[in-house]
């Protein structure tokens, strides 16, 4: 028998699942990114976030979701100029995330939901709901892991500029996944004076691409220095509580 919740299926036998689908609505797909995160956190960061929170999800919404195997690359073009980083194409990912929609349909998964811990890949999630919704015929989410507890982040994060490798991933990596820090490494984001990127930031009246070096020249972007387990805590936990209550929302009662 299967140990009990949650519903990972990495962890699972195949009768284990059959036996689960009787209940499961819904499939969870962790999605990260091999990416630097400046000189405190591991290029793993996001990947390994994004899974954690999966897992803590699924083990609320158990017994009407399953976790599928986490996908540890995204979007980072944008960080490539920095060792370590490995990127995916955007067609890349909408093609994986196709073949998983298509492995799982069979079996009668019919609602999937990606949880994103990376911010580059938000807009290729967009264009996957798009085209998997009415190509595979089925229901797509997508959600940013901790997006949806903004007013904790506005409450407490006193950087005007934040959002990578900042006090709020850190926080997060702190509650989730401390391995994924350097604690004596801890350094601001050293964002450049100079650079289109001020004219293209979100909020700017233009947008486009550009290269992280272009804003900051140690990766990060924001004040890992005043991240704390405890505001990863109520980061975490509040997102998970608003994010389980509007998936139940979307699933059959
Ligand atoms: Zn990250």
């Amino acid at each position: 028998m299967h140990a009990g919740p949650p519903f990972l299926l990495q962890q699972m036998t195949w009768p284990e699942v059959k036996e689960a689908l009787r209940t499961v609505q819904l499939a969870i797909i962790p999605l990260g990114a091999q990416e630097q995160h400046g000189p405190h956190m591991t290029e793993s960061c996001d990947a390994v976030l994004a899974e954690q929170f999966a897992i803590r999800l699924t083990e609320r919404l158990h017994p009407l979701a399953f976790m599928t195997p986490p996908i540890a690359l995204g979007i980072s073009s944008h960080h490539l100029h920095f060792p370590g980083t490995i990127s995916l194409q955007p067609s890349t990912l909408i093609a994986l995330l196709r073949d998983i929609v298509r492995s799982l349909k069979p079996h009668g998964i019919q609602r999937f939901l990606v949880i994103n811990a990376h911010g580059g890949n938000q807009a290729t999630l967009g264009v996957a709901a798009d085209v998997l919704t009415r190509e595979e015929e089925i229901e797509f989410y997508y959600a940013k892991t901790t997006a949806s507890a903004k007013d904790v982040m506005d409450k407490h994060i006193r950087s005007k500029v934040y959002g990578h490798s900042c006090e709020r991933e850190v926080s997060e990596a702190l509650y989730l996944a401390p391995e994924l820090v350097r604690q004596e490494r801890l350094a601001k984001g050293e964002l450049t004076e100079e650079g289109r990127w001020r004219k293209l930031r979100p909020g700017s009246p233009l947008q486009g691409f550009y290269y992280y070096e272009e804003m900051t020249t140690n990766g990060c972007i924001g004040d890992g220095r005043q991240g704390s387990r405890k505001l990863g805590e109520e980061l975490v936990e509040t997102a998970l509580t608003r994010l389980s209550a509007a998936v139940r929302d979307i699933l059959d009662p």
